[in-house]
């Protein structure tokens, strides 16, 4: 792994840092709630392009730094080429992994810890009708959530979905992040090592019952975290990890096969009988394949497969 020059990853930074605090009109820069200067001066994913912008934003606003280095020190800049901390995750812009490239996980020894000390409550994997596109593990509201690996804090913000989440940007191109936080305790820019607190575990978003919901990513595509990570032991399971075409494949497999699967969405006044009459099926196929009663009590809202 390439370890950080700090001094100039720090530079990077402040700039951005230094643009947000000193920027008057916030609207010219865009960016409701100060400016991402990486993403804002990016528009077409050309390095040399931001670099020149960014210079300029800095020459402007009398900031002294040394932009190339600067943006090399973004972590994965020459991976991503952007460096977004409002969009969780691009999937629209996921790009394919076409070579196997071989990412190190761990130098010094101390590179990883788990992120929360808990067992395992759900896989990756397909659950209830969607895919589950991390690991959730045990913990109790306020308990701390520590990153995983080294790196910069990319995102730190509320979603409908993840509540109170954070994401951090790896230096090998990785990204984890951490949902349902109670209380987020950084923001995006902070450098982190392994070990350092994120936020206290919570209950927020779509969640029911407090656990950390944890991913990894790569390139804006789920990876399953087990795949790297050995859960029960809180070890990594070596010390490098390949990532190419096949390490999406276990997921592109589930998805389709999710996809060929039909479910019915549960309305007021619905049956069970009613729904195996709509779909040309039989109540105790409905049972089987959904794994429930005939005296089941039908939810509002809930997803019943029918094929
Ligand atoms: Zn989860």
């Amino acid at each position: 792994m390439r370890k950080p020059r700090t001094a100039l990853l720090l530079t990077a930074l402040s700039l951005g840092l230094a643009v947000r605090a000193q920027v008057p009109d916030t609207a010219s820069f865009g960016g409701p709630d100060g400016i991402d200067i990486f993403e804002e001066l990016t528009p077409d994913e050309n390095p040399e392009h931001a670099r020149l912008e960014i210079s300029r934003a800095a020459k402007a606003l009398g900031i002294l730094c040394d932009v190339g280095d600067s943006l090399a020190m973004i972590p994965g800049y020459d991976l991503y080429c952007h460096w977004n901390t409002e969009t969780i995750f691009d999937r629209e812009h996921a790009r394919a992994v076409h070579d196997t490239l071989c990412l190190d996980l761990s130098v010094t020894g101390d590179d990883f810890m788990m992120p929360c000390p808990g067992h395992l409550t759900s896989p990756f994997g397909p659950r209830r009708g969607r895919m589950h596109y991390g690991l959730d593990l045990k913990l109790q509201t306020g308990d701390p959530v520590i990153s995983a690996f080294p790196g910069v804090v990319r995102i730190s913000k509320y979603n409908k979905s993840y509540g109170h989440v954070v994401v951090v940007r790896h230096h090998n191109g990785l990204e984890t992040l951490y949902a349902h936080l109670s209380k987020r305790l950084v923001e995006p820019g902070h450098i982190v090592e392994a070990g350092d607190t994120l936020g206290k575990g919570g209950n927020t978003g779509r969640s029911y019952g407090s656990h950390l919901h944890f991913e990894v990513r790569f390139l804006d595509q789920p990876i399953d975290p087990s795949l790297i990570v050995d859960v029960e032991n809180g070890t990594l399971k070596a010390k490098t990890f390949d990532i190419h075409k096949g390490t999406f494949a276990t997921m592109a497999a589930a998805k389709a096969q999710l996809g060929a699967r039909k479910y019915h969405v549960v309305r007021s006044g619905d049956t069970l009988s009613a729904i195996a009459r709509k779909y040309r099926t039989s109540v105790s196929a409905i049972c089987r394949i959904n794994g429930i009663s005939q005296r089941s009590v039908l939810r509002l809202g809930q997803r019943v497969r029918y094929n």
